[in-house]
């Protein structure tokens, strides 16, 4: 159905020990173009017995790529991240088709994900332990980083690659393997990687991609005793019952979780890179990533003009399916998506706020919305405090930069914040202020695979990307040597 130059890639199977597995029952569940509604795939609906069966597996793949060297999981992962690049132009139709991001943008996420797999190919090879001074004259102490073993990633629609490989690459190159459950909305994508994967000669075990029940296979994976270690993406809410569940085993995690991301406009930012920065962060992926923002946050002095220039350029984003030519914002993942953006939009002109473009469902039909801009938005409406997940800008306005910083922390988030001035003593003040785990300044776009990625209060634990994110899969062991 799709127009790919390598079909192969387009899989309706689960990979399990290096094979393409249905389910033994043969039941499956579809998945939709939210552009159009048609059915594009059906994949597999697999039982708790296959995922135990992975996970049997995964450990016995595991004894094996742990005594790899770190330069020989280096040259498969090296393999792996060109396979990707090579195949670029298909994993981004797939991933429009599954997924609805304009294609140019899934295009830039192909290259997003496969940035975490050759950075973290070389992080393994630093992967650095420790000698310790001793105390007493006849011992010798050492620090020893091990694999932690067995890992699950349970992921989101909304990059259906990069927050895969943002896990996967780290969790391979430590030594670990991984068994993934990618959305049920987005696993084309998730098989196609693993398809390259198996390519570029990851042995069977070490990564496998299984789909399903979520309820289902995200308690057989918590339960387990094997599994060591789960990192998950998605909503708080599912964040925090998988922690309860992690619990009794003491598994290790890491939880990447929603977010409110407030924008701060100073009277004395540039403007015109205001509004470049606000459209980046609030409208990519059609609002849909938990790094965009929630909340404009403007002073007094520019909220007029800031608001005005932002709504000029809101009018201008070409809405429709993803893979038409020009469009910049694709339609929301599914219905939920579209009746929680409407209730955000209607709570806030119950109250008293103004909607000065867009506001409605898009003429396109379905799933699309109108790119909105919305102007006196008060704290007491739904959007300041829920993470509306959609094309909505709300514009709330503040006087002093102490009020700013209050709101902008007034939440129990700490995902990403963002902030514009061209006062440096103003721009150090704010980024020490903000409880955020990632702060822009004077830009809207802040992620990359050299960067640490997370949150702090009520939005996760751990940190994705960058020299850190490998420690999520390590163990620290302690070794000491008598040498009296
Ligand atoms: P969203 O609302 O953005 O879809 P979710 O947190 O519901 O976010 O989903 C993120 C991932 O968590 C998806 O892979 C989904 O299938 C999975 N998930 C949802 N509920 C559960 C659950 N009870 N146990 C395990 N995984 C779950």
């Amino acid at each position: 159905m799709l127009d790919l130059r390598d079909p192969s890639l387009f899989k309706e199977r689960c990979l399990l020990v290096g094979e393409w597995r249905p389910a033994t029952n043969g039941a499956t569940f579809p998945v939709t173009n939210p552009a159009t509604a048609e059915i594009i795939a059906h994949v597999p609906q697999l039982e708790g017995a296959a995922i135990e069966e992975a996970i049997i597996a995964a450990q016995r793949a595991f004894l094996l790529w742990r005594e790899k060297t770190a330069k020989e999981r280096c040259v498969i992962l090296r393999r792996w991240f060109d396979l990707i690049t090579e195949n670029s132009a298909d994993l981004a139709a797939i991933m429009t088709a599954e997924q609805g991001k304009p294609l140019a943008e899934s295009r830039g996420e192909v290259a997003y994900a496969a940035s975490f797999i050759d950075w973290f190919a070389e992080e393994g090879k630093r992967i650095y332990g420790d000698v310790i001074p001793s105390p007493q004259a006849d011992k010798r102490l050492v620090v020893l980083k091990q694999p932690v073993g067995v890992c699950a990633a349970i992921t989101p629609w909304n990059f259906p690659a990069a927050m895969i490989t943002r896990k996967a690459a780290p969790a391979l190159a430590a030594g670990c393997v991984m068994i993934v459950k990618p959305a049920e909305q987005t696993p084309l994508t998730a098989f196609a990687l693993g398809e390259l994967a198996m390519r570029a000669g990851i042995p069977a075990g070490v990564l496998q991609i299984v789909t399903g029940d979520a309820k289902v296979i995200g308690n057989v994976l918590t339960k387990s005793e094997v599994v060591r270690k789960l990192s998950f993406t998605g909503s708080t809410q599912i964040g925090r019952l998988l922690m309860a569940q992690c619990a009794p085993t003491l598994k290790r995690i890491s939880l990447e979780l929603g977010g409110n991301a407030p924008f701060i406009v100073f009277d004395d930012a540039d403007i015109e890179a205001a509004v470049d920065g606000a459209v980046q962060s609030k409208f990519r992926n059609a609002g849909q990533t938990c790094v965009c923002t929630n909340r404009f946050l403007v002073q007094s002095g520019i909220y007029d003009q800031f608001a005005q220039r932002l709504a000029e350029r809101v009018r201008s984003l070409t809405v429709g399916n993803g893979v038409d030519a020009g469009v910049l914002i694709g339609p929301l993942i599914d219905e939920d998506a579209v009746a929680k953006v409407e209730s955000h939009i209607q709570d806030a002109k119950d109250k008293g706020a103004e909607v000065v473009t867009g506001g409605n469902r898009h003429s396109c039909g379905g799933l699309f919305v109108e790119p909105t801009v919305i102007v006196n938005v008060t704290r007491d409406m739904l959007i300041a405090r829920e993470e509306t997940f959609g094309p909505v800008a709300p514009l709330f306005r503040f006087d002093t930069e102490e009020e700013a910083v209050a709101m902008a922390n007034d939440t129990e988030f700490g995902l990403a914040a963002y902030f514009f001035t061209e006062n440096s003593k103003r721009m150090w003040r704010v980024a020490e202020a903000l409880e955020y785990g990632m702060v822009g300044h004077n830009t809207g776009l802040i992620s990359n695979e050299v960067a640490p990625f997370g949150g702090m209060k009520q939005s996760g634990i751990g940190r994705e990307g960058s020299k850190y994110g490998i420690d999520e899969y390590l163990e620290i062991k302690y070794f000491c040597t008598s040498v009296g």
